[in-house]
């Protein structure tokens, strides 16, 4: 489901018992802009706030954590506050430019096998976080 698909939304809460309310649907409006497709909790408040200006923000924090619960939004860590990523495609990873500071969506080519030298380990999820110089700041 792309961001800002209504429907596929309305369909994915109500298989899950949630109820479309005007709250839900701003903060899953806010992932359809431009340049929002990795945004922390105050971020997505702040653009919440354009749509619903009485939102609140423990309601954006508590639907954020349900988005996350029913599948519509994932959490990516490792690069300070967690951000929500709309993007669920499980074999993107992210980079982040150390230049101008922007995340990108990347997958990770010939990755090897993962194993642990300590033992007595599960690996249940590898998030892998590259960090270096976009295209757009190397020219
Ligand atoms: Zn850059
Ligand atoms: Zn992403």
């Amino acid at each position: 489901m792309q961001p800002g698909d209504l429907a596929g939304f309305v369909a994915d809460l109500r298989q899950h018992g949630l109820r479309v309310t005007p709250q839900r649907r701003a903060i899953w409006q806010v992932f359809a802009e431009p340049g929002c497709a990795h945004l922390t909790a105050d971020e997505v408040f702040g653009h919440a706030r354009a749509y619903l200006p009485e939102v609140s923000r423990a309601t954006v924090y508590n639907t954020l954590g349900e988005f996350v619960r029913v599948g519509l939004l994932r959490v990516v860590e490792g690069f300070g506050p967690a951000l929500y990523d709309p993007n669920l495609d499980p074999t993107h990873q992210h980079f982040r430019c150390q230049r101008c500071g922007q995340l990108y969506d990347v997958h990770v080519a010939g990755a090897p096998v993962l194993e642990l030298v300590e033992p007595g380990f599960a690996i249940s999820r590898v998030q892998i976080t590259v960090e270096g110089r976009c295209p757009e700041c190397r020219s």
